[in-house]
């Protein structure tokens, strides 16, 4: 054994000397039984080494049962399918991987195990399109973060959702916290991200009015932007789907048959599917994915993040992205000794080491969100939110947007975040299994670098049909980029709006009051390659019950409409998943 690797085991034995510590097949592998998650993650941490594929920690929390969420429909649907490609989960990753393969002409198959798309932390997050500012020039969250960056201009305006890119501005309260501003600046250089720069207070008010008194200087970076994370998801499946993808949802990847490092069939709920090659795409679950297919070389220790939703009457407080340097933790006055002022800067520069979080990001649809936190979880699927985080989140934040009230709060969500022990996107063809493509760790800036990552999943993929499966992989001449646009009539002109209610009255048939949303752009929703009849896919969709009453008062007509829509009962409507029952039966005649 190396040197590296005896000090390693030291390091972990230090944490607790039961884990077992050993080198296999190019991994460093932990074993053992501990009582204390953090404990474990930390373990996992000291594992990580350049000289590695990566960390396989299998220590196990003592008493805890992990319990994945599984659909509950078991047919033989796609018994026998044989996809050239089948993508495993259809989050962002997934689905825009989907629609990058639709350029091709591919049988591509996407399962999803949710009962729609964005099951996972695709739809969980706080949709900012990051800049990239604090990562290294190798990583592979730098590659995959600044391509992204660049592609949501057009993809936004082919597909037909919002994106606005206002800029993101990373403020200080001390004129010493400069140092970590013009480190950054200096950085940017090396990462080619343009335009960044370091202004002062007059010019930080220019472009945002209402920021913090304290905040004396900012880095100013204006290729940051937000966008709404699950209508860009829904959007990619619908236009890969309009390009011949077969999404199959309610569908889940369950083991494989793999032989001589190849997949040769992989078992779902709904039949045994046979592709020629598998793109993991699974979120949290890629690790266990990657364990199915023999080419487990990583480990997803799960990490929550909880974001607060703010009421639109306050969005305008905050138009871009603001955070605060984490150096400001000490005090806008930058108080502390020396040493404590160094080791700040030093955490602030090795940023990239976790995830990126506690930011005020504007939406696109003009309400404020604030969050998210990072806590290690052992479960992958615990998405509940506690009223600590929410206050703790709070407090952080509105010393950023000073004007901002608890009672301004109007919803929050948690989501589970899916990096790996190496803290970076682990994308890449198979290693020990020939016939997969791993898209794992793909945490923040996970988001705003899908479409990125798609990109070379699907070269990857085109290769290996071509090179490995003897085909002649030819363009989709009909690939068509652009997802038809749908009224919106809060963004209508009255003229606009008469017009096209005297042509359908549907959309003069107001459901959702707070955020005006008609009958007809419901019915919209459901008149799309990817109908989905639950009352959650309707908001994600086009935003009823996302306003200020949270749906108290529309729920009940969109279930209407729904069950008219699909000609069944209104029992048979369900919030997201079969068995997320909103009706049991009727109580009065
Ligand atoms: C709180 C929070 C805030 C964030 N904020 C931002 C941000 O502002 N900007 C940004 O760029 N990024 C952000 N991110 C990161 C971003 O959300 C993720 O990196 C990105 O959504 C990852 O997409 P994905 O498709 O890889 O994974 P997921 O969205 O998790 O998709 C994986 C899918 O696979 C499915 N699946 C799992 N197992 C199976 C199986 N066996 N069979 C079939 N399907 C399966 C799941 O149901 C899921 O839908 C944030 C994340 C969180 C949690």
């Amino acid at each position: 054994m190396s040197k590296s690797f005896d000090k390693k085991v030291k390091k972990i034995h230090e944490i607790d000397p039961s884990i077992q510590v050993t080198e296999e097949r190019g991994c460093i592998v932990l074993r053992g039984e501990m009582d204390d998650w953090n404990k474990i993650v930390r373990a996992g941490k000291k594992a990580v080494g350049h000289e590695y594929y990566g960390v396989i920690n299998d220590i196990k929390l003592r008493g805890f049962e992990p319990k994945e969420k599984l659909p509950s429909i078991n047919d033989e649907l796609y018994d026998g399918a044989t996809p050239d490609v089948l993508i495993i989960g259809g989050g962002l990753t997934g689905c825009a991987t989907a629609r990058e393969l639709s350029k091709y002409k591919l049988d591509v198959m996407l399962i999803e195990k949710g009962a729609d798309v964005a099951a996972g932390q695709s739809s969980r997050n706080g949709g900012a399109v990051h800049v990239g500012i604090n990562y290294s020039p190798n990583s592979g969250k730098h590659k995959y973060c600044h391509r992204g960056n660049e592609m949501f201009d057009e993809l936004s305006r082919d597909l037909n959702f919002p994106f606005e890119r206002p800029g993101h501005f990373l403020i200080v309260g001390a004129k010493w916290e400069n140092i970590l501003l013009y480190a950054l600046w200096l950085n940017s250089f090396r990462l080619h991200i343009p335009g960044v720069k370091v202004i002062g207070r007059e010019e930080l008010l220019e472009h945002e009015p209402y920021a913090p008194s304290w905040a004396c200087n900012a880095l100013y970076m204006p290729t940051g932007g937000f966008m709404s994370p699950y209508k860009f998801n829904v959007a990619l499946a619908e236009n890969a789907v309009m390009n011949g993808v077969k999404v199959c949802l309610n569908t889940a990847a369950l083991g494989m048959d793999v032989k001589d490092g190849k997949i040769l069939s992989v078992k779902t709920n709904r039949g045994t599917i046979y592709p020629k090659i598998v793109v993991n795409a699974a979120g949290v679950y890629t690790d266990v994915i990657a364990d199915m297919a023999g080419d487990r070389t990583f480990t997803i220790h799960p990490r929550l993040g909880t974001d607060i939703i703010l009421d639109k009457k306050v969005g305008k407080y905050i138009r871009s992205t603001m955070d605060k340097s984490p150096i400001t933790v000490l005090g806008p006055e930058g108080k502390g000794g020396i040493i404590k002022k160094v080791k700040s800067v030093k955490f602030a520069l090795s940023h990239e080491n976790v995830s990126k979080g506690l930011a005020v990001i504007h939406t696109v649809d003009g309400n404020m969100i604030v969050g998210p936190n990072a806590t290690e979880t052992p479960d992958r699927e615990d998405i509940t939110t506690n009223a600590s985080t929410v206050d703790m989140i709070l407090r952080e934040e509105m010393k950023v947007a000073e004007k901002i009230k608890p009672s301004d709060v109007i919803a929050y969500f948690t989501g589970v975040r899916s990096p790996s022990y190496e803290e970076d996107f682990q994308v890449r063809p198979g290693i020990f299994t020939e016939n997969i493509l791993e898209a794992a760790g793909v945490q923040s800036p996970g988001a705003t670098a899908a479409p990125a990552i798609a990109e070379d999943l699907s070269k990857w993929a085109v290769e290996y049909l071509e090179n490995k499966c003897g085909m002649k992989v030819e363009r989709n001449l009909d690939f068509n980029p652009k997802r038809p646009t749908k009224p919106y009539l809060k963004d209508m002109s009255p003229e606009e709006r008469d017009k096209l209610i005297k042509e359908n009255p549907d959309y003069g048939q107001i459901v959702c009051r707070c955020e005006e949303i008609s009958k007809g752009e419901i019915l919209d929703a459901l008149d799309s390659p990817l109908p989905v009849y639950t009352l959650d896919a309707i908001k994600r969709r086009c935003r009823p019950g996302m306003g200020r009453c949270q749906g108290g008062f529309c729920s009940p007509l969109v279930l209407q409409i729904l069950a008219e829509a699909k000609g069944c009962s209104l029992e048979e409507i369900k919030k997201s998943t079969e068995d997320s029952t909103i009706l049991f039966g009727e109580t009065k005649k």
